[in-house]
C-alpha cells in the first residue's frame, strides 16, 4: 500500500481579512469549553489533544451557544481556526478517502465521485485502472466497455464520456501527464474546480480548498459563511484559514461531516466542537440516541477506502460485492 501523499503540503501565506459579522453571539461562542468531555469521554481543554471520538459522553457546552452579541468577523476567525485545531486532534488521520496511486487515478477516481460514494467509487476503479492503466489506454477505450467497467457509480454514459475525453486531453495537451495547474485542470473535460483541487491538493502538494456537499453544509452551519455558491465559499474559506491548512481543512470538516455533522441528523450530542458550534441543537442532542448516529470508524464501522493510510483506526472497506 503506498504512502497517502495527503500529508504532504505547501507553506503559504495568512490572510485574515475583517469586517464581516455574524449573528452569532461572540462571548457564548469563543469561550465554550472548560467542562466538555469529548465523545470519548476525555475532557477538552485548550490545545489538549483529544484521542478518538470512537464513543462517548455528550457534548455539554451547548449552552456556550447562547445568543449574545453580533460575533465579530475576528472572532468567527478565531473560532475558525479553533475549531479547525480542534478537527486536527480528533481526526489526526483525515485523509483523502479515494483510494489512488497517482495523480490520473486521482483525478478519474474524482470525476467518479461525483453523485456517489467514494466507497462505491474504490470498489470500481481496481477494475478499471487494471483495464486502463494510463490516459493513453483510456483515451483508447471502447465507450461501452469503459461504461460497463463504471457502471456501479452511476451516470455512467456521461462520466465515461468525461473520462475518455480528458484522457484523450492529457495526451494531446500535456504529453501524457496529469498537469499540476489549476488553470490546465480545468480545460480538461468533466473537471471544474472542486475536482482540479483534490488532485491539486493530494496528489501535488499545492494547498487547496475542496467545497463538497459535505463542506459547505458545515462551514455554513459553523457560520464561517453564508455563501451557497462553492466559488464564493472557497474564497470566503480561503480568506480565514493561511494556505498550509487548506487540504488538511477540507479532509477534516469532510471526515467531520460524515461521521458526526451529517446533513439531515447531525450528532450533535455526541460532538467534540459543540461547544464552538453556533448549530448546535439542530440535530440529536440526546447523547445516547447520537451515538447511534455515527458513522465510519466512530461507529464501528470501516471507513470508505480499501487501502487506507497505515494510521487509519479504522478497518478497510470491504470490497465491491463482499457483504
Ligand atoms: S451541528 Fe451539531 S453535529 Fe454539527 S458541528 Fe454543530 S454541534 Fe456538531
Amino acid at each position: 500500500m503506498s504512502k497517502s501523499p495527503v500529508r504532504a503540503q505547501a507553506k503559504g501565506a495568512d490572510g485574515v481579512s475583517e469586517g464581516r459579522n455574524s449573528a452569532v453571539g461572540e462571548q457564548g461562542i469563543s469561550r465554550p469549553t472548560k467542562a466538555t468531555k469529548r465523545p470519548s469521554g476525555e475532557p477538552v481543554k485548550q490545545g489538549k489533544p483529544a484521542k478518538s471520538a470512537k464513543s462517548g459522553e455528550p457534548a455539554k457546552a451547548a449552552a456556550a451557544a447562547k445568543p449574545g452579541k453580533p460575533e465579530s468577523h475576528l472572532a468567527m476567525v478565531r473560532r475558525a481556526r479553533r475549531i479547525n485545531r480542534e478537527l486536527a486532534e480528533i481526526y489526526p488521520y483525515a485523509h483523502p478517502e479515494l483510494d489512488f496511486r497517482n495523480p490520473f487515478e486521482l483525478l478519474v477516481a474524482t470525476v467518479l465521485s461525483a453523485q456517489t460514494t467514494d466507497l462505491r467509487v474504490n470498489q470500481t476503479t481496481p477494475a478499471l485502472f487494471a483495464a486502463y492503466p494510463t490516459p493513453e489506454d483510456m483515451a483508447a477505450a471502447v465507450p461501452e466497455e469503459l461504461e460497463e467497467l463504471i457502471r456501479p457509480t452511476g451516470f455512467f454514459r456521461a462520466k465515461a464520456k468525461s473520462l475518455i475525453g480528458l484522457s484523450a486531453s492529457i495526451r494531446d495537451n500535456f504529453g501524457g501527464e496529469v498537469p499540476g495547474r489549476l488553470a490546465d485542470l480545468v480545460t480538461l473535460p468533466g473537471v471544474g474546480r472542486k475536482t482540479a483541487n483534490v488532485v491539486l491538493g493530494n496528489a501535488f502538494g499545492v494547498p487547496g480548498i475542496t467545497v463538497d456537499t459535505h463542506f459547505g453544509r458545515l462551514v455554513r452551519r459553523w457560520k464561517w459563511t453564508d455563501q451557497e455558491d462553492p466559488e464564493k465559499v472557497e474564497a470566503e474559506i480561503a480568506a480565514i484559514f493561511p494556505k498550509s491548512e487548506w487540504t488538511m481543512l477540507s479532509h477534516r470538516v469532510v471526515f467531520h461531516g460524515r461521521r458526526i455533522c451529517h446533513a439531515r441528523k447531525p450528532a450533535c450530542g455526541a460532538c467534540p466542537i459543540a461547544p464552538l458550534c453556533p448549530s448546535y441543537g439542530e440535530g440529536e442532542t440526546d447523547p445516547e440516541k447520537a451515538r447511534k448516529l455515527l458513522k465510519y470508524e466512530m461507529g464501528g464501522q470501516p471507513g470508505q477506502r480499501l487501502s487506507p493510510p497505515p494510521d487509519y483506526p479504522g478497518r478497510p472497506a470491504p470490497p465491491l460485492g463482499a457483504g
